[in-house]
C-alpha cells in the first residue's frame, strides 16, 4: 500500500511513544522514574466525576451540535466575558474534542500552501505536525534564554511579512513554563494591531495552574479591541484534570466559529456529549480542587529546584506555571558519562534512562537543542529520588 506524503512525512507523537516506553520499562520490574508526560496523576475532580455518571444516566449519549451543547457554549461564553471583560454569547464559543482537534480544525479551516505560520521555539511538539497538515508553511522564530524564551515584540515584528496568516502564541508556555506578562502581551498586541491580515492563536490550556493570581494574563484582558482576531484556545485536559474526557474549546468571532462547526460536522461530527455536560459546572464547583492542585504543585516544584540550582552548569530557569521545569544543559555536551561522550541534550536525555532510569525530554523535540524538559507530574517521594538521580548523574560527568 502507497501511502499518501502527508502520512509518510508524521513522526508518531513523542509523549506517547514516551508513555509507551515507560510503561514497558516498568512492566520489566525497572524502577523508571517518568518525568516525561504533560499530565497530572490524579483523578479528575470529584464534581466532574459525578456529573459525568450523571450525564450517561440522564442520556447525555447521542451526538450533540456540532458546535457544541448550547448550555456548555453559553458556560464558556459567560466565564470568558468575566475573564476578558468582552461581551461573549454562545455562538463565540466553538467546543471540540481536546485543544488538540481545536487546533487541527483552525488550521485546516485558515490555512493553506503559501500561507505562513510564526511559532516561536521553544514550542509543544505537536504543533508543527498540526500546522503541516494544513500545507502552510512554518516559520520558527527562536526565542532568547535571557527573555526566558519568550518572543519579543522586535522579534514578531520582524518575522511578519506578507504571508504571516496565524501567529501562534502559547503562555503558560510548554516547555519552559513562562507566563508572558501584561506588559509583554500589550507590546505584541501593537504589533498585531499594526498587521491586521495576521489571526493570532492563544493557546491558555494551563492558565489555570498559575502560582501567582487567578489565571495567567491573556492578550485578550490587554487588547480586548483584537478579540475577532484572536482565537483564544483552551481546554479541560489540564486545568481539570481530564485528558481522556477529551474535551476543548475556543472563543472567537461568531463567524469562524461557524466555519470550524461546519469542518467539524464533516470530520469527528461533534465532541464528546458527556464529557460536554460533566463540564457544565466545573467553573463554580472545582475552585477548592484547583487550589490543592496548585499548591502540590508548588510543594513538588519547589523541591525540585531547590535540589537541583547548586548543580554546577545546569541552568534551570524559572516555572510559573503548568508543570513543567525547563533545564539548559548546554555546559554538559561534550562530557562523558561512563565512557560514553555525550554529544547532545538528546545523548543527556538517553543516557538518564539507561543509567539513571530517569525519563525527561530533550529539547530537540521541542525545537531546541540544548535542553532538557522535566515534567513535575510524580508524587512527592518520586521527585525526591529524581532529585539525587540528577545530582548524581550530573556530577558523574567528566
Ligand atoms: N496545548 C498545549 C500547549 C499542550 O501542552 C497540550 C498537551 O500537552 C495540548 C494543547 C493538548 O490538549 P488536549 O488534551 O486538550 O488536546
Amino acid at each position: 500500500m502507497k501511502l499518501s506524503q502527508r502520512v509518510k512525512n508524521l513522526k508518531p507523537s513523542v509523549g506517547f511513544e514516551l508513555l509507551k516506553m515507560a510503561q514497558q520499562m516498568k512492566s520489566q520490574g525497572d524502577d523508571v522514574i517518568s518525568l516525561a508526560i504533560g499530565e497530572l496523576q490524579g483523578k479528575t475532580y470529584p464534581a466532574i466525576r459525578a456529573a459525568g455518571q450523571k450525564a450517561i444516566e440522564e442520556g447525555y449519549t447521542k451526538y450533540s451540535p456540532s458546535a457544541g451543547q448550547e448550555a456548555l457554549r453559553k458556560k464558556l461564553a459567560e466565564q470568558a466575558s468575566q475573564q476578558f471583560s468582552i461581551p461573549f454569547s454562545a455562538e463565540n464559543v466553538f467546543v471540540s474534542n481536546g485543544c488538540k482537534y481545536v487546533l487541527y480544525v483552525v488550521f485546516q479551516s485558515l490555512c493553506e500552501t503559501g500561507d505562513e505560520v510564526l511559532l516561536p521555539a521553544p514550542y509543544w511538539m505537536s504543533y508543527p505536525p498540526v500546522i503541516a497538515f494544513s500545507g502552510a508553511d512554518l516559520k520558527i522564530v527562536p526565542t532568547q534564554a535571557k527573555q526566558n524564551f519568550k518572543i519579543t515584540a522586535e522579534e514578531l515584528e520582524k518575522n511578519i511579512n506578507s504571508k504571516t496568516k496565524v501567529f501562534l502564541l502559547n503562555s503558560p508556555n510548554n516547555p519552559t513554563s513562562a507566563i508572558y506578562t501584561e506588559e509583554e502581551l500589550k507590546a505584541l498586541g501593537e504589533v498585531l494591531r499594526r498587521n491586521p491580515h495576521v489571526m493570532t492563536l492563544v493557546d491558555a490550556i494551563y492558565d489555570r495552574l498559575v502560582f501567582s493570581g487567578k489565571y495567567a494574563p491573556h492578550l485578550l484582558n490587554v487588547c480586548p479591541d483584537l478579540k475577532d482576531r484572536v482565537l483564544a484556545v483552551n481546554g479541560a485536559s489540564k486545568n481539570y484534570l481530564m485528558t481522556g474526557w477529551r474535551l476543548g474549546w475556543l472563543i472567537g468571532s461568531k463567524e469562524l466559529a461557524q466555519v470550524f462547526s461546519a469542518f467539524q460536522s464533516q470530520t469527528v461530527s461533534c465532541a464528546n456529549s458527556m464529557a460536554q455536560r460533566a463540564f457544565e459546572q466545573a467553573f463554580e464547583q472545582c475552585e477548592e480542587d484547583i487550589k490543592e492542585t496548585i499548591q502540590k504543585l508548588k510543594t513538588v516544584r519547589d523541591i525540585l529546584t531547590e535540589g537541583l540550582k547548586d548543580i554546577s552548569g545546569l541552568k534551570l530557569f524559572p516555572s510559573e506555571g503548568a508543570f513543567y521545569l525547563w533545564l539548559g544543559v548546554t555546559s554538559f555536551i561534550g562530557k562523558t558519562h561512563k565512557g560514553k561522550r555525550l554529544n547532545s541534550s538528546k545523548d543527556i536525555m538517553e543516557k538518564l534512562l539507561k543509567d539513571k532510569k530517569l525519563l525527561c525530554i530533550c529539547g530537540e523535540e521541542f525545537g531546541r537543542p540544548g535542553y532538557l524538559r522535566l515534567s513535575y507530574v510524580a508524587e512527592e517521594s518520586a521527585i525526591r529520588k529524581a532529585v539525587v538521580r540528577l545530582q548524581e548523574f550530573f556530577s558523574d560527568l567528566t
